[in-house]
């Protein structure tokens, strides 16, 4: 039963895998948000350093690792018909989605994980450690089981609701009135617009008083995490307009094929890209869920070849100690680093910056997203950053939606309905801003120091916004 537009009530147990920087975030929200006896929520992790926050807010804690041997017998008594919510790193999706569908539970993740050590499989082609391969893997489970939600955080996941709430603003200040219901429509409408791409654009500026130490790597979130997409193959959607195929380009000759991906990872990888508080940055080409479900999602085909797809990729300036930290990552010949650190209560100051930009079309370029500040982000929710607030409510929104909606089988952002989860998810966002831009990625490159091989015709092919 709905009781408000940003509350649901859901009877059956809760069990959040994973009590890290996402987790701790989101269980506050979930115990704000959704109605639910206190004594059937459940918190898994094989670190219990943070019991006491689970036990203060009356949730049990469970001190465990889930293996491949281990998950259906620790799992099936707590979460049967209840919601699993997949916080952790290391814990395969695939594996727990199919669990789900055998014991009518709904699931969510926000990132679609491996078993541990299958990023870096070295046993394993590149290809298979691709996102792409991830994504073809828990695509098909199935279509029309309980509900579970992949890749659901604030990129990959609220950025597809995003880039429709910016299409629909595009084609408004073009003169049209728009309001497309499905994918063919969205694609048609992105494609009428011109759209050639588009970045999900994102400047973290979150300082903290404890300087970065030698050896130590310091995110606004799971240093593991990023570490693991960051030595993943860099990959984007690959949209039609492009003219140059990158070197290092490898196409897939199964699945969606929206995607490529390039021999090389993420965290040595830059791209141009723009956000309105920044202006022009460099950020890094690391692989997300989003590339590929957003190209995806437009793609247009005719006689089984595309005819239209936007260009679509992350480009990530993290915060500057991150920035540090992946500069002596790369010093270190990408060796693990000794200590790692998310920062947190030690932040002063900084947003995260957080949107997509849409470029290419008759006005050039827009960006769309939030502006988060850290006081913000304290002032409205506890244990997290800004970063952590606009991932956790991403969760807690589409776990609303998936509540209103339980029978909707694998979904993936692109699927929900992003007026509902923007509605529910806008409050904790600190300032939603649209901006349009001039720059381009051939900005101040016209009389360079130096030869460059760009296209001087397109200002807006990757040949132009890739750093080489
Ligand atoms: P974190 O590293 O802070 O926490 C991960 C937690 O998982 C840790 O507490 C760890 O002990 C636990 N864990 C490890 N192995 C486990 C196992 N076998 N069984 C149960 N728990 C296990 O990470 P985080 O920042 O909280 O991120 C969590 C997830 O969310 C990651 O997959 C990350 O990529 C994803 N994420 C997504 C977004 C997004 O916007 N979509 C943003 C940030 C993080």
């Amino acid at each position: 039963m709905q009781l408000s537009p940003a509350t649901a009530e859901f009877n059956g147990p809760i069990v959040i895998i994973g009590f890290g920087s996402i987790g701790k975030g989101a269980l506050p929200l979930i115990l704000r948000h959704i109605a639910s006896p206190r004594k059937k929520i459940v918190v898994i992790d094989p670190d219990d350093s943070a019991r006491r926050l689970a036990e203060l807010e009356g949730v049990r804690f469970i001190k465990n690792a889930l293996t491949p041997d281990n998950y259906r017998k620790v799992l099936t008594p707590l979460v049967k018909g209840g919601f699993l919510v997949n916080l952790s790193v290391d814990v395969s999706s695939a594996a727990l989605i199919g669990l789900c569908k055998d014991i009518g539970a709904l699931y969510i993740d926000t990132c679609i994980e491996p078993w541990a050590g299958g990023y870096l499989d070295r046993s394993k082609p590149l290809s298979m450690r691709t996102n792409y391969a991830l994504r073809e893997s828990v695509r098909g489970i199935h279509r029309d089981g309980p509900t579970a939600i992949i890749a659901h955080g604030a990129n990959p996941g609220m950025v597809s609701h995003l880039y429709k709430h910016a299409l629909v603003r595009l084609a408004a200040d073009l003169g049209h009135t728009v309001a497309p219901t499905c994918r063919e429509e969205w694609a048609e409408l992105s494609r009428d617009l011109g759209v050639k791409g588009i970045h999900i654009a994102e400047r973290d500026t979150q300082w903290a008083d404890v300087p970065k130490r030698p050896h130590e790597f310091v995110n606004t979130w799971s240093v593991e995490g990023f570490l693991s997409e960051g030595l993943q193959p860099a990959e984007l959607g690959w949209g039609t307009h492009e003219r140059h195929i990158p070197a290092e380009a490898t196409f897939h000759d199964h699945g969606c094929r929206a995607a490529i991906f390039l021999t090389r990872p993420g965290a040595t990888t830059r791209v141009r890209s723009w956000t309105p508080n920044a202006g022009p940055i460099q950020g890094y080409l690391i692989t997300h869920n989003e590339s590929i479900s957003i190209a995806d999602y437009l793609t247009i085909e005719k006689d089984g070849e595309a005819v239209y797809r936007p260009t679509v990729h992350y480009a990530y300036h993290p915060c500057d100690d991150t920035i540090l930290s992946l500069h002596e990552f790369q010093g270190n010949n990408l060796r693990h680093p000794e200590k790692l650190r998310v920062m947190n209560d030690e932040i002063v100051d900084g947003m995260d910056e957080l949107g997509v930009l849409l470029y290419g079309h008759a006005k050039n370029a827009f960006w769309y997203g939030s502006h988060l500040t850290i006081h913000q982000a304290r002032s409205l929710a506890p244990y997290q950053n800004a970063t952590g607030l606009q991932v956790t409510s991403a969760v807690v929104a589409a776990m609303i939606w998936a509540i209103e909606n339980p029978r909707r089988g694998v979904v993936e952002a692109d699927e929900l309905d992003h007026d509902r989860i923007l509605s529910i998810q806008e409050p904790y966002l600190g300032k939603l801003v649209g901006a349009y831009t001039d720059w381009t990625p051939l900005d101040n490159r016209g009389d360079s120091l130096f030869p460059e091989d760009v296209d001087a015709d397109d200002p807006w092919q990757f040949r132009n916004v890739i750093v080489r």
